[in-house]
């Protein structure tokens, strides 16, 4: 019997991965899996303290679980819609409906097909994308028994430790959130408002450890300078978006004034509003949430390494769900900021694990969480 060259080729190939494939894998012709079913149902998150940042406060969190069921395995994604970026439950579950829609029988596997079509349908809500991204990779990642980050190719021997969030409260509380935050070496400061070194001096009376601090487009120019200054005596080694993004024009001044490196957040949510932030800020915070996903936070990580910024990764109020998305590219970030499932109380996801402030890389396969 010949042989064709190209089928020799292929056969051999077929063999030699079938030996590396869960047996149900290795037996099913997974590229042919077609369609999926699509579901997004709320996920009610309530937070540990009341949280407040300068743009306001709340206690609960109402995020968006995204289902993906094909061949018989469920990816899940989480959606943390953001008033900020004009994004709420009720416009994200619209978007959910536009986008099932939109992608109606591709394959799992054809996932840039999923995105672009998901990203043109998403209009503002990002964050639904983002729960489909995450949904793929999980589902991704179950079908051939790995986790995320090993399809992704990501280093497994570079996790930074991760800060911990302390939200703007009353003195007394702020202390008692530092004592809660002991585990953690680095902590995140919410600043922005007129009681800003009030509230840096409770906390720093309390606690000697780094700190890094957001102001959340909540300072003017002048405002800014004066208050890196300080805050660069205070034992600070950052400052998070201090103007509004509609105000980056005058982050050249408050870069050439200040002691301290700057991080663009709320003036980068896609991979084009990169090149624009040279000269005016030293890095950049990726969100994946912000982003629409993994697959995003992906090329925004390599596009800001490329331009010689520096990366940090951040997070939005969220389970440990969307928190292992982050997780699973991790070691690609210079500066960490997971700690939106250790804000909440009532976490209906579990699998992660944090030591001494460091994200551990899950073995277990997709984004190597589970329903708790
Ligand atoms: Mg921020």
């Amino acid at each position: 019997m010949s042989v064709s060259r190209r089928g020799f080729l292929s056969t051999g190939a077929l063999a030699a991965t079938s030996r590396f494939l869960p047996p149900a894998l290795a037996q099913t012709p997974a590229l042919q899996t077609k369609g999926a079913r699509l579901d997004f149902r709320p996920l009610e998150l309530k937070l540990t303290h009341t949280w407040t940042i300068a743009r306001g406060s709340a206690n609960e969190k109402k995020n968006g679980l995204l289902t993906l069921t094909a061949d018989g395995v469920t990816g899940y994604g989480e959606a943390a819609a953001n008033v900020r970026y004009k994004q709420s439950w009720d416009s994200g579950e619209a978007a959910f409906h536009r986008m099932k829609t939109a992608v109606e029988g591709l394959s799992p596997w054809e996932h840039l097909a999923w995105l672009e079509r998901a990203e043109k349908a998403a209009g503002d809500d990002y964050d639904v994308v983002a729960a489909l991204d995450m949904a793929l990779w999980d589902w991704k990642g179950k079908k051939v028994g790995r986790p995320v980050h090993e399809l992704l190719g990501i280093p497994k021997d570079r996790m930074s430790v991760t800060t911990f969030s302390i939200g703007i409260d009353t003195a007394e509380v702020m202390k008692q959130k530092v004592k809660e935050a002991e585990k953690y070496p680095f902590l995140k400061v919410k600043v922005g408002l007129p009681s800003d070194e009030e509230n840096f001096a409770a906390i720093r009376s309390v606690t000697k450890k780094p700190i890094r601090v957001d102001a959340n487009e909540g300072w003017t120019a002048e405002e800014a300078i004066r208050k890196i200054r300080w805050l660069a005596s205070q034992g600070v080694e950052f400052v998070e978006q201090p103007l509004p993004a509609a105000k980056n024009g005058e982050m050249k001044k408050v870069k050439d004034g200040s002691p301290l490196p700057i991080i663009a957040d709320e003036s980068v949510l896609h991979p084009k509003d990169v090149p624009p932030l040279l000269g005016l800020f030293d890095g950049i915070n990726i969100k994946i949430q912000k982003c629409g996903g993994i697959t995003r936070g992906y090329e925004l990580a390599a596009m800001g390494r490329a331009l010689g910024l520096s990366l940090m990764l951040g997070c939005m109020i969220e389970s440990s769900l969307g928190i292992a998305s982050g997780v699973a590219v991790a070691p690609l970030f210079d500066f960490l900021d997971l700690d939106g499932n250790l804000l909440i109380s009532n976490d209906p996801f579990k699998g992660l694990t944090i030591t001494d402030g460091r994200w551990r890389l899950p073995d277990a396969p997709g984004l190597g969480v589970v329903m708790a």
